[in-house]
């Protein structure tokens, strides 16, 4: 516990995998002088309350932001405007109003008109996840040494700003601050786009007619199985991602089918050095994540390995 908490009320709006996390790294490291969070949905709010989610689970947004010097959003990026709607009049003068949406300059659009000019927004998106949801998927660490980008509009209070980078940075995440739409493009190839990929092998796979679904899911360690991972995200966050950063997706999207095209090229010509300059390249990108601490060097993901059992 610090000494006097950085926040005296921070709200959640939104208690899955991200506003969860919030709530107990928040929790853990004594941010707020009190914790205040609400979800629309009765059962998650009844979880909460179960598993000590926050100080005080709110029954709706409007109550939940009362008084909260820092009020967070965190729901699908497709309801933010609306959420925005819902606390505009409740919210308390010099409060820091910010979301974590995977988009950015849609979300801020949509938030932005709602909100009164005596409060201080500043979209935030911690990119950080894992592809379960709900309230008890939630985890202290899930922001430790991944970043979180902030993406104050023109004209942001650089105090607020600041107090918003030091709450990530409490919480272990180094803070980058970047343009919107900077933002949608960066993380549509990083991000979207590799979504969009799992999403549409593993349901090309499930389609097949000459190959069954149990040989698919029986063999999936050749590569499969780490799309499907992927691809069992949140169907609701994703459709809004899609929605939301549908021009920057699109882009990626044609420099991904022109790349697509070369290699179908290479593959039907039989230019395997074509091939191997490629993945000699790719894999180099690997090893450059790994080297500045994205990721672990463990061999298949870190997955353990069954030992051997000598035949006696
Ligand atoms: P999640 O686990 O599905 O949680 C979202 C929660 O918000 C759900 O409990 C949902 O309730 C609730 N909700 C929906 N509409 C609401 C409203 N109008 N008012 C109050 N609560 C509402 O999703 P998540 O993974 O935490 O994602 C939340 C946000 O974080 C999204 O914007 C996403 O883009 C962003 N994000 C996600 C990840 C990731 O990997 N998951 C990473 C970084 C950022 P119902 O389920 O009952 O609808």
């Amino acid at each position: 516990m610090t000494a006097t908490p950085p926040f005296k009320r921070i709200a959640l709006i939104g208690l899955g995998l991200i506003g969860s996390s919030l709530a107990r790294g928040i929790q853990q490291l004594g941010l707020a002088g009190e914790l205040v969070a609400t979800d629309h949905s009765p059962e998650v709010r009844a979880r909460a309350v179960e598993i000590k989610l926050a100080d005080r689970i709110a029954d709706d947004n409007a109550s939940a932001v009362k008084d909260a010097d820092l009020v967070i959003a965190c729901v699908p990026v497709g309801v933010s405007g609306a959420v925005a709607q819902s606390i505009a009049a409740h919210l308390m003068p010099g409060a820091i109003v910010s979301d974590v949406g995977s988009v950015k300059a849609s979300v801020l659009r949509a938030m932005a008109e709602h909100l009164p000019d005596n409060v201080h927004f500043i979209p935030a998106h911690p990119v950080a996840g894992t592809e379960n949801s709900g309230p008890d998927s939630g985890f202290a660490e899930l922001f430790s040494n991944r970043w979180c980008i902030l993406t104050p509009p023109d004209g942001a209070d650089a105090a607020a700003v600041e107090r918003l980078a030091q709450f990530w940075g409490a919480l272990g995440a180094n803070v980058e601050i970047m343009q919107a739409e900077h933002h949608d493009l960066v993380l549509a190839v990083t991000s979207h786009l590799p979504h969009l990929i799992a999403y549409t092998i593993v349901g090309t796979a499930d389609e097949l007619e000459d190959v069954t679904r149990s040989e698919v899911l029986k063999f999936s360690a050749g590569g499969f199985r780490d799309f499907t991972r992927i691809a069992a995200s949140d169907p609701t966050m994703w459709r809004d991602v899609f929605l939301a950063n549908k021009d920057a997706v699109l882009e990626m999207l044609g420099a991904f089918q022109e790349d697509l095209s070369k290699l179908t090229r290479a593959i039907r010509r039989g230019e395997g050095d074509v091939l191997f300059d490629h993945f000699t390249r790719t894999r180099a990108i690997r090893r450059g994540i790994v080297s500045i601490g994205q990721d672990e060097a463990a061999a298949d993901f870190g997955r353990k390995h069954a030992a051997l059992k000598k035949v006696e």
